[in-house]
């Protein structure tokens, strides 16, 4: 175990709210912040001690970031891998980059869970038109056509039913490497959220129940249903089988599907979650207290919550209008990000309400 003292150095790749809120979590233990993002008016920034602004593949500027940090980081999964081996030799980076280029690949993440013995989607690899045409036929329709990289929120996706004129969904996708997988018939989506430390330990949070809008997380509620604590025991099992085959330090989320014959994997997150937000109020320690300790080597802090129930929602693009209205609320915690422009899809904040 390496532990890193307060007033140690956390170097963060990325610039956005899950950044923002690690910093506050790191500076409330004494940690300094240093965010490395390419977008000048990144909102972690903001929070944070220090800020190189650069390209993610700019290695000097890189080398110098990492040089400057006692420990790195990242709150976004699609940071290129290639720079992040030249500054392994930096400092420590956390978690490991094997994590990412796993995530970063829909069909080595659906691999990587089916060798541990997950259950997902049926689906096809698709490389260019024919293989389209031949993974609907193979799959069936419904299906979802994901591109390979660089998905999330439902971006990068097209939904095929059955007739559908598959040129269409080709060009959805902008004619990338993509998967095609079958549609899941589901109860419940939730996820499992768990901290790992440095010594092996793994701790979870409680089971959030996520409802998704138009492919991006609307709603998480905590304890879990019935329905999904039934299997929320096998889902645990899987992705902690995971997070230790990865030897992985650090907050992992993995998101499931609820279905008549278990658990279904869907993707999984080596980072900080927009379902766990509610532990910041909702939990004795919150998922970003948890990540910043264990890649400080630090004890984890207790994931136990604070509430008989916990309910999150986003506030997405001109919903955080309604701060006024929703700081009214006294019980309310409201959490704006501080990003200046709304946009329809855009995570501009959220708010948490706890029932004792
Ligand atoms: P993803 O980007 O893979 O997390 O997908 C975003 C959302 O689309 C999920 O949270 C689900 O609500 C829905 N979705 C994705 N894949 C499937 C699937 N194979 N079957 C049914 N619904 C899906």
């Amino acid at each position: 175990m390496q532990t890193l003292p307060p007033g140690s150095t956390i170097g963060i790749l990325g610039g956005g709210q899950l950044g923002r809120m690690l910093s506050v979590a790191a500076a409330q233990l004494g940690y300094r912040c240093h965010i490395y993002a390419p977008d000048p008016n990144s909102i972690a920034a903001e929070v944070s001690a220090e800020f190189t602004c650069a390209q993610d593949d700019d290695i000097e500027s890189l080398t110098r970031f990492a040089e400057s940090c006692d420990v790195i980081s990242f709150e976004f999964e699609n940071v290129p891998v290639d720079p992040l081996h030249t500054i392994a030799g930096c400092a420590p980076l956390h978690p490991p980059i094997a994590a990412l280029d796993i995530a970063q690949n829909r069909v080595a993440e659906k691999n990587f869970a089916r060798n541990h013995g997950g259950t997902t989607a049926p689906f096809a690899e698709v490389t260019d038109r024919a293989s389209l045409e031949q993974a609907i036929t193979e799959i069936g329709a419904p299906a979802i056509l994901k591109t390979i990289r660089m998905g999330y929120d439902g971006k990068g996706q097209s939904r095929i039913q059955p007739g559908d004129d598959l040129d269409e969904h080709w060009d959805a996708v902008g004619q990338q490497p993509c998967v095609a997988e079958g549609f899941v018939t589901f109860s419940h989506e939730f996820s499992v959220i768990l901290v790992r430390g440095q010594d092996g330990e793994v701790r979870f949070w409680d089971t959030p129940h996520n409802v998704h809008v138009d492919g991006i997380l609307a709603v998480s509620t905590a304890p879990a249903p019935d329905a999904i604590a039934a299997q929320q025991d096998d889902a645990r099992a899987l992705a902690a089988k995971m997070a230790e085959s990865m030897n992985y330090v650090g907050v992992l989320t993995c998101e499931f599907f609820a279905t008549g014959d278990g658990p279904v994997f869907n993707e999984m997150a080596p980072r900080v979650h927009n379902s766990g937000h509610w532990s910041i109020e909702g939990a004795v320690t919150s998922q970003f207290e948890n990540h910043i300790r264990a890649i400080c080597g630090l004890p984890l802090g207790d994931t136990g919550l604070t509430a008989k129930k916990v309910e999150m929602h986003n506030l997405i693009g001109a919903q955080a209008g309604d701060w006024q209205a929703l700081l009214s609320d006294g019980a309310n915690h409201l959490h704006l990000y501080g990003k200046g422009e709304s946009r329809p899809g855009r995570k501009m904040g959220h708010v948490t309400k706890l029932h004792f």
